[in-house]
């Protein structure tokens, strides 16, 4: 299911106190959206800004859109923003819990296949009490009730059309839904996914984000393939006109081979072979992007993000200076990050060995995995 998230960050966020509104002060040395954004990587993100806001979130560098004066309002904005666009699944997401899990995000987005909407919750474990004038006036059964999170998962159509004809006044988008008639299942929260309201509710988050085990992953790749005849060659997802061809069971793209076999090195899960096995027919001429995509998203799916990879060419020729920065942009492309987050550099080996006698390319990667 193509899915996509909403981000509501359109909020003053009265109760903090402080010139900048919540969801823009700082957290462990980031903006709280920063933090926010990092179990959505990936996906197509709409972050729903109030328009004073606009400066400070461009650098965030996902898609903005003004939002209106309530947090319906702002929804309805983000759900039209994506409308038409063939996404079948959406996420609606405050701004200000910036703790979400992307394992969270994957349950969610599972429940989605069997229902209408699902979202997380945890049930109420303390005593519930009236209270008037700072004496307990009664006591509250507790049984049946849940404390809501946020993201909150739907399917597209029906959500949008919940949220036109809703009259306003929502408190969250289930309330929205169930309106609509829309079957919601309940997902188990997280304690962690804090919605950060009071001032001290910072230095909570902050504490959860110290605790929280640091996990990088790193992996390497090598990958050779040897001249043939042609007139180009693909390297790092571009063609690049060449007097040889190279050759291989797919296109023998070297360099975004030996990137992928670094993401599974990463993962622990072997290399390309083990997951598209040459003796597999369907793989013969592949596009390697098929490999690459895999890879990353087995990456996602443990709970992984790109860190930061690096690719070296190694070869006379074809020169890669040129199309280095293309090679770039279509890496980070086929991985959904920022493209300051993908390098590709080459060198020759000064004549000596089988590069140097320009009877093949060899490609070397690094990448590093960092826990969502
Ligand atoms: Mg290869």
């Amino acid at each position: 299911m193509q899915s996509a998230v909403i981000i509501v960050a359109a909020g003053r966020g009265s109760r903090m106190g402080g010139e900048v509104p919540k969801q823009w002060q700082m957290l462990a040395g980031k903006p709280v959206l920063a933090h926010t954004l990092r179990a959505f990587a990936g996906m197509r993100v709409v972050l729903v800004i109030h328009p004073d806001d606009r400066d400070r979130a461009t650098g965030l560098g996902v898609e903005l859109v003004e939002g209106g004066a309530t947090r319906d309002a702002s929804v309805l904005a983000g759900l039209r923003a994506l409308e038409g666009s063939g996404v079948e699944a959406v996420l609606i997401h405050d701004g200000a819990r910036p703790l979400v899990s992307r394992a969270l995000v994957g349950r969610l987005v599972d429940a989605l296949a069997t229902h209408d909407g699902a979202a997380p919750a945890l049930p109420v474990t303390d005593a519930l009490w009236r209270g008037d004038a700072g004496k307990v006036s009664g006591t509250v059964d507790r049984a049946n009730l849940w404390r809501a999170q946020t993201p909150q998962a739907f399917r597209f159509a029906p959500i949008l059309a919940a949220h036109s004809a809703h009259p306003g006044g929502a408190l969250d988008d289930v309330e929205v839904a169930r309106a609509a008639g829309l079957d919601v299942v309940i997902v188990e929260g997280e304690e962690t996914n804090l919605k950060l309201t009071y001032p001290g509710d910072f230095a909570r988050a902050e504490a959860i984000l110290k605790g929280r085990d640091m996990d990088v992953r790193l992996g390497n790749g090598y990958d050779v393939h040897a001249f043939c005849e042609g007139d180009h060659v693909w390297l790092c997802g571009v063609k690049v006109p060449h007097g040889k061809g190279l050759l291989g069971h797919s296109d023998a793209d070297v360099g975004m081979h030996a990137l992928t076999d670094a993401i599974y090195g990463a993962l622990a899960e072997g290399d390309i072979g083990r997951h598209f096995p040459p003796s597999d027919p369907q793989w013969k001429g592949a596009a390697s992007h098929i490999f690459l995509s895999h890879a990353i998203g087995l990456a996602r799916c443990r709970g992984y993000d790109l860190g930061n990879c690096d690719v070296t060419l190694v070869c006379e020729r074809p020169k890669i200076g040129p199309h280095a920065l293309a090679m770039q942009a279509e890496l980070a492309r086929i991985m959904g990050v920022d493209a300051g987050r993908v390098s590709v550099k080459a060198t020759t080996s000064e004549r000596l060995g089988f590069t140097g006698r320009e009877e093949g390319i060899a490609s070397l990667a690094t990448a590093v995995l960092v826990k969502a």
